[in-house]
């Protein structure tokens, strides 16, 4: 049996879909979160003695109509699949606006249960539902629930099963909404009768105390945190809180003590042990040792700084505030010709690139998404956090402003870069309208925040079991073999170094000098996380870590010439996976190549201008390549003036994305 539930955004789908079927999915306060549908079985609780039963949660729509994307999928499914019944879940405190997607899934002749949701805040907000005469006027059952509180669900699965058992049919809520519409007009006139229907319907079924004029603690809160002038600083603050608290604070106590401890001695000096007493081969000792345990260390030893930080962010995306710094976004970003919606994949984008740009599919604006698409992977990634923790660590131990830096880089990437793509592509302004729900504030939930950080941690811990220990133990090969097959001692003669030597050149004037640096972020490719993996298996040696105080790293970098490779690996393209996701949104080959050589650029030369810059007000010299930078700097330019001009022509010679 297969029930598929189907509601608004913000109705509280996806808490229900995780209560009656136990996964974790990500709650969220905004649409966008869930981009594609997902499927689980109901679990035995609430089966009622049947087997087999699925759950199939669908992106939040507001209504049935190919205006977007999500609701495309919606629209999809239900007409495909021919779930057996839906419930249509409903955020009671919003029943007019939610009656309008109920009308049009009554037209299915799927039954249908309506689920009013939220029922804890209807006595708060003074609100009654007569439930009874609601059933009447729609014509399908009705039970009031609390997702959040697991309340009322049994009530819910077994009505819905029975409608199936019984072989129940579903009559629409008025014979005249079912007409064929061919055009839009038509379409229109049909809305204004279903919005007259929904309004008789309200108007006798629901008894609102009306609103008071009086600011509700949300609207004050946001009248500071939403603030024109003060969001973005306020923003900023909570950005560098959180930064501070996970890689200085908790998080950065715990990973000190997993990398300096347990991966530092604790683990090696065991393994060892245990090798030796085995009378292992040395040189697969060795390959067990640095190879594998080293690398793969390296990563897990951040795993704590990580979990604390994507505790934090889960905790200010339930509370309700990551929804306001879309708001506070939009006003920026309409700048460049984006909207507030396409802040939603940049901050989930945080967690993970992939959900991220798969999130741009909410974006109707064909350009607008694609753009939304080549932008979001700026936003650096869980992935890119042991990048910029060890960096920040090793380089700069007593800056707390590094990591949190990052971030307002990326924000400013953002803007300059989408500047430059509205400039060239002539993208217009589009002002399709940013619809947010603000929900009110609430204080987060631990548990949510707990199991989110569970499931995220979860992710890391087996790529790293995994792409990145099967990545490490090749570069490890590759630095140990030379091309004859012959073991190197010294790993300057290996292949490794023979292939990173051939675009060592390339990277002078970043200041990256080396094989080794080349290659471990041509392993970033893989998976980001693979930079540090590589540097520890290629640098590290049993008596100086990565995060020592003498760490080798100071062997191949100054302070400047580090920052500038943390910003190489952040800004350049995103790792394969992310950028797979990138063909499937944008769907245009020719789009993903703009895309790829915009980030490939932007990398490049942020970290070609802060290494010659730095190391000119840092040493008062030239830095290595200077002439190469200041050569690389001027045709970007020249590329830049020729690529606006071609669009400028009036005879229509603007690039038309394919
Ligand atoms: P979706 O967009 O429909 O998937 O909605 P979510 O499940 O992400 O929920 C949106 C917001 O409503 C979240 O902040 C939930 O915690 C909250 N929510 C969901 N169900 C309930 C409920 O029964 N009561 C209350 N008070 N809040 C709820």
């Amino acid at each position: 049996m297969k029930i598929a539930l189907a509601g608004n955004p913000n109705s509280g789908k996806t808490t229900l879909y995780n209560a009656l079927t136990g996964e974790l999915a990500q709650v969220g306060n905004w649409a966008g979160v869930t981009v594609e549908k997902r499927v689980a079985n109901l679990k035995d609780t609430y089966s009622h003695n049947n087997e087999d039963v699925q759950i199939v949660d669908l992106p939040g729509a507001y209504s049935i109509s190919a205006y977007t994307n999500e609701e495309a999928i919606t629209n999809e499914f239900v007409k495909n699949e021919n779930p057996d019944v839906i419930i249509n879940i409903i955020d009671s405190t919003n029943l007019s606006r939610s009656l309008f997607f109920t009308t049009q899934l009554l037209e299915l002749n799927i039954p249908i249960v309506v689920a009013l949701n939220k029922n804890d805040l209807l006595e708060k907000k003074e609100i009654s539902i007569n439930n009874v005469k609601l059933a009447e006027s729609l014509g399908a059952k009705v039970v009031q629930i609390s997702a959040l509180e697991e309340k009322g669900l049994k009530a819910l699965t077994k009505t819905a099963i029975k409608l199936v058992s019984e072989g129940a049919v579903q009559k629409p809520v008025s014979n005249d909404l079912l007409q064929e519409v061919s055009s839009k007009e038509q379409e229109t006139e049909l809305n204004k009768k279903r919005f007259e229907i929904i309004s008789e319907i309200v108007k006798n079924c629901e008894v609102k105390q009306v609103l008071s004029k009086e600011k509700t603690t949300s609207d004050k809160i946001d009248e500071i945190v939403a603030h024109k002038v003060w969001g973005l600083p306020i923003f900023f603050v909570i950005m560098w809180g959180v930064y501070w608290f996970s890689q200085s604070g908790l998080g950065g106590f715990l990973s000190e003590y997993v990398n300096e401890e347990l991966f530092g001695e604790i683990i090696p000096d065991m393994a060892e042990g245990f090798f030796e007493s085995l009378n292992t081969n040395p040189f697969l000792q060795d390959l067990l040792i640095e190879g594998m345990i080293g690398g793969v260390g390296a990563i897990l030893g951040f795993l704590p700084l990580i979990m604390v930080l994507f505790f934090c962010l889960s905790l200010l995306e339930d509370c309700g505030y990551m929804a306001r710094v879309a708001v506070v976004m939009d006003r920026y970003f309409k700048k460049i010709g984006l909207s507030g919606k396409s802040i939603i994949p940049m901050v989930v984008g945080s967690g993970c690139a992939i959900p991220g740009i798969m999130a741009t599919r909410t974006i109707e604006n064909e350009h607008e998404r694609r753009m939304a698409s080549i932008l979001t992977p700026f936003v650096p990634c869980g992935a890119k956090l042991p990048i910029i923790a060890l960096f920040a660590t090793v380089f700069f131990p007593n800056s707390s402003w590094v990591a949190p830096s990052i971030y307002i880089i990326s924000i400013g990437v953002i803007v300059c870069v989408g500047l430059i793509l509205k400039k060239i592509y002539g993208i217009e302004n589009n002002n399709s309208l940013f619809i947010i729900e603000l929900a009110e504030y609430k204080v987060p939930s631990i548990k949510n925040a707990v199991k989110n950080m569970l499931h995220k941690s979860k992710h890391f811990i087996v790529k790293a079991g995994t792409i990145i220990l099967l990545c490490n133990t090749l570069v490890w090969l590759l630095q140990s073999y030379d091309f004859s097959f012959n073991v190197v001692d010294d790993a300057d003669l290996s292949m490794l170094a023979t292939i990173g030597g051939l675009f060592a050149p390339l990277f002078i004037p970043l200041g990256m000098a080396g094989w080794q640096l080349t290659a471990s972020t041509v392993t970033g490719f893989i998976a980001k996380e693979n930079v540090v993996a590589s540097l520890a298996v290629m640098f590290a040696t049993s008596e100086d870590f990565l995060h020592s105080v003498n760490s080798p790293l100071f062997g191949v970098f100054t302070p400047v010439s580090a920052f500038a490779f943390m910003l190489f690996n952040l800004f350049t393209p995103p790792c394969f996976a992310a950028i797979g996701a990138m063909n499937a949104e944008m769907e245009s080959k020719r789009w993903l190549r703009i895309g790829l050589g915009f980030q490939f650029v932007t990398g490049y030369t942020l970290a070609m201008i802060v290494n010659q810059v730095g190391t000119l007000i840092t040493t008062g010299k030239f830095a290595d390549g200077f002439i190469i930078a200041i050569i690389i700097l001027a045709l970007e330019a020249l590329v830049f003036v020729k690529l606006t001009r071609r669009s400028e022509k009036p005879e229509g010679t603007l690039p038309v994305a394919s």
